[in-house]
């Protein structure tokens, strides 16, 4: 009998094995923390190993090192207002409608009182919308390869954007490299489950008396930055939005602290300077530091107040796309090593801590409020923490630990 992964640490849950089975053996199912994992049934398997074989995160592909680093954010102020940072990934995206593409990549939708996050495939600028903005989630793939094979196999140039193991499932599941294919992997924390957050919106929900029909990570209303934004339903039918701070959002402190992300992303192979995609696009958090000279404030052409992004550049068919469109953005060169500076996740994978099993076992046997209590009693503590942090100098702080571990 097949079997899939050996632990759980071994699956990304990207269903390209269930993508590929000739026999439609393979369907996901939830495990006890919402996390979805492939599962065969065994009567309509016939062990021709095809799911072995398209597994990336299992095997070891050939990925790409950048070629080139930019500081960057788009000239049209419209698409950055509704991005996370820059505005790259619209951009690109537009570039590719306007040629008659398709774009595919993750959206935030409504139905039956829960928010699903799916990848799905835009073909108009006015759908463009749904895709932009990060949805910090698990993002469902379903059958998606299959459409991307058959639009490619129909010469339709396609845009493909995901997280890393997303882009490298694709590619794994196409076998070969089509020249109207563009991939485009965003730098990547790590993601908690649809279901977690759903428990978190429920929650939410009874908190503010209505139903959340909208939720933004990275509204732009109080600038770049990490800002929550839920529209809602009034029991009168009116709509209403609900705004939090991340650092008051228990949701946002367990994606953020790394306390409740899938089990593989704590070993993530693709949180490094290979990368999946032809193109990488992520914040260019620290530009302050590493390039002043780019912002406005000191004469440059890039605002923080807007958002900047990092751009990799990684292939030669990046280089001609990103070369095509530049004059569509304020751009500056930079470095690996000075982008990954602030962007550990392109260095190393999150740390997994003892929390994470502590949060995910109060959260399976009592359910999401246990995970706001947990999050509640954090709070002094870590604000506490920030608060020693500003006020006291950095040699003074090692000396009281020093003191306290005697
Ligand atoms: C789960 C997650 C973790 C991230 N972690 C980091 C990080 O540690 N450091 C960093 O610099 N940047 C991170 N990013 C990327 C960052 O948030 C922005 O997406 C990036 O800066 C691009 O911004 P933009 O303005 O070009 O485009 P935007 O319009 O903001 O980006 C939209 C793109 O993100 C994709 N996307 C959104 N949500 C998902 C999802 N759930 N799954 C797959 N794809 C998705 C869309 O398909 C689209 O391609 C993360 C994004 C996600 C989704």
């Amino acid at each position: 009998m097949i079997e899939l992964f050996a632990e759980k640490k071994d699956c990304c849950g990207c269903g390209a094995c269930m993508n590929i089975c000739p026999k439609t053996a393979i369907h996901m199912e939830k495990d006890e923390y919402g996390f979805v994992y492939p599962k065969i049934d065994t009567e309509k398997c016939v062990e021709c190993g095809a799911c072995k074989k398209v597994c990336a995160f299992q095997n070891e592909p050939t990925r790409k090192q950048p070629q080139r680093v930019y500081a960057i954010a788009s000239k049209n102020n419209d698409l950055v207002k509704k991005s996370a940072s820059g505005g790259l990934f619209a951009t690109m995206a537009v570039q590719v409608l306007e040629q008659g593409g398709c774009v595919y990549g993750a959206v935030m939708q409504h139905e039956e009182h829960e928010l699903h996050i799916r990848h799905v495939c835009c073909e108009t600028k006015k759908e463009l919308y749904h895709l932009q903005g990060s949805k910090y989630v698990q993002s469902s793939l379903g059958n998606i390869f299959k459409d991307v094979q058959k639009k490619l196999k129909n010469d339709i140039f396609v845009l493909f954007s995901g997280t890393p193991c997303q882009v490298d499932a694709l590619k794994s599941y196409l076998r070969k490299d089509y020249p109207n294919l563009l991939t485009v992997d965003i730098i990547c924390h790590g993601v908690p489950s649809e279901q977690f957050f759903n428990d978190y919106i429920h929650y939410t929900q009874k908190k503010i008396g209505g139903e959340i029909s909208e939720f933004k990570f990275r509204d732009k209303s109080s600038g770049w930055g990490y800002n929550l934004t839920a529209k809602y339903i009034q029991v009168d039918g009116s709509t209403e939005y609900y705004r939090t701070a991340s650092s008051d959002s228990s949701y946002f402190d367990m994606f953020i602290n790394s306390i409740a992300l899938r089990e593989n992303c704590y070993h993530c192979k693709y949180t490094n300077g290979k990368r999946t995609g032809d193109i990488t696009i992520g914040d260019y958090w620290g530009i302050e530091e590493e390039h002043p000279e780019t912002l406005e404030q000191n004469g440059g052409r890039l605002s923080e107040k807007n958002g900047i992004s990092v751009s990799l550049i990684n292939s030669d068919k990046g280089i001609v796309f990103f070369d095509e469109i530049k004059e569509q953005f304020d751009y500056y060169e930079s470095t690996f090593e000075k982008a990954a500076k602030r962007n550990t996740q392109l260095v190393h994978p999150v740390k997994l801590t003892k929390a994470r099993k502590n949060v995910l076992d109060m959260y399976r046997k009592w359910g999401y409020g246990a995970v706001e209590f947990y999050f509640w009693c954090r709070i002094p503590k870590q604000k506490a923490k920030s608060i020693v942090r500003r006020v006291l100098p950095k040699e003074t702080r090692q000396k009281i630990k020093q003191l306290l571990h005697k």
